[in-house]
């Protein structure tokens, strides 16, 4: 079986990946790619940060046999529980991870750019636990649309910048973190939130969020006798919580893997997510993937009901997945993320992030024999949907 886990020495997955980075940013990024597997690897490194996913994040999140929904899809479902970890998904994996990391490279200032502010909250958590500065860009519009999370990072100590340019929204935020961290670059770390950007950026957060999937193995031995479920199913957006889950079963043959898309309105509506449906071979926030763009390369703006989903492209891991069929894809509309939703508070008593939801109504595409054994990563917790969900109810 190829090795689908780690990229080659450019970064590259395939023919996905690399790093395509304005002139400015190389001592930047080639600092990072020079010493951050030997940090990662360092005995100290490592006891610092399992100490802090352990005591803090609240890990080992357990692997729930969910009874009432494996009756309903007469197979056996478990539930990988990132909701439970501390700020309520997988984000603080790696933000924590960055944060440690910058500190080691001797960085005293953290930069993050945020669209629904996710991964501003996890990411401004990490750092007033590590004593850090910390700015988040954010753009003006998500700014206002977002309060709550807002609130949340001023109350942690971070300064929120609005991104005031072009469309106001994530790729505004991500140009103004660019900026500034060209300019502060001796001082600073840009913690990017997902498996995207450039080299080595995609390595290093699958690195971090790899704990989902180390952690199913030895649960899942645990709880069935064998280590290997025979599907994992997850939701990509850019694609960390996904990398995470499938990392350690992607050179496992007899594992198939699964990711669910965010369809929005319907892959042909002109109001979707699905990347690897509408997206081309294009370069996307420093990495070549594929991207929802026109023919002349403008970035098609996307859509999703859940804001973690709601991007035009997705991590070269995954999109080297796609091209060899290792993983199976499916797009899931927003109306069939939140019927899966409703669907899991019901039997389950668990109220999932609508990102998450994706991943469930993949239950609904697909049958699944009676003794396989799926595990689903439900990544995140769904208090910060309840707005929608109340539209819903
Ligand atoms: C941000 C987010 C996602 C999407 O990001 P990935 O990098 O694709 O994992 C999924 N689920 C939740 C709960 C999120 O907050």
């Amino acid at each position: 079986m190829k090795n689908y886990k780690n990229p080659d020495e450019n970064g590259y997955y395939g023919e996905f990946g690399g790093a395509f980075i304005p002139e400015m940013l190389y001592p930047n990024v080639a600092e990072l790619r020079e010493k951050y597997l030997q940090i990662i690897e360092s005995a100290e490194f490592q006891e610092e940060f399992q100490d802090l996913l352990k005591n803090y994040v609240g890990r080992a999140t357990p692997l729930y046999f969910a009874k009432n929904l494996s009756e309903k899809y007469q197979t056996q479902i478990y539930l990988k529980r990132e909701d439970l970890n501390h700020t309520g998904a997988h984000k603080i994996n790696n933000a924590l991870g960055q944060a440690l990391l910058a500190k080691k490279l001797g960085k005293e200032r953290i930069i993050a750019e945020t669209g629904a502010g996710q991964h501003g909250v996890a990411t401004a958590t990490a750092c007033a636990l590590l004593g850090l500065e910390c700015i988040v860009y954010m753009g003006e519009i998500d700014i206002a649309r977002q309060a709550p999370n807002v609130a949340r990072m001023k109350m942690l100590g971070t300064t929120v910048i609005p991104a005031t340019s072009g469309s106001k929204t994530l790729k505004d935020a991500v140009n103004e973190a660019l900026r500034d961290w060209i300019n502060n670059s001796t001082t600073t770390h840009y913690i990017i939130g997902s498996v995207v950007g450039p080299h080595p950026f995609p390595d290093l957060v699958a690195g971090f969020q790899s704990v989902i999937s180390e952690e199913i193995k030895w649960q899942l031995k645990e709880k069935t006798g064998t280590e290997n479920p025979d599907y994992v199913i997850a939701c990509v957006g850019g694609g960390s919580n996904a990398a995470g889950a499938f990392y350690h079963f992607v050179n496992e043959e007899k594992v198939k893997l699964i990711a669910a898309e965010a369809g929005g309105f319907g892959v042909n509506s002109g109001k979707s997510a699905a990347t690897t449906f509408l997206g081309t071979l294009g370069v996307l926030h420093g990495s070549k993937s594929l991207v929802m763009q026109t023919d002349d390369g403008q970035v098609i703006e996307p859509h999703s009901i859940s804001a973690g989903l709601d991007y035009p492209g997705i991590g070269p891991f995954h999109a080297n997945l796609f091209s060899e069929k290792r993983a199976e894809f499916f797009s899931v509309n927003d109306d069939e993320a939140l019927k899966s939703a409703f669907e899991l508070t019901k039997l389950e008593g668990i109220i999932p992030a609508l990102e998450s939801a994706h991943a469930l109504a993949v239950l609904e595409k697909r049958k699944f024999a009676e003794n396989e054994v799926v595990v689903i990563c439900l990544s995140g917790r769904g208090d910060k949907d309840m707005e929608t969900y109340l539209k819903h109810l």
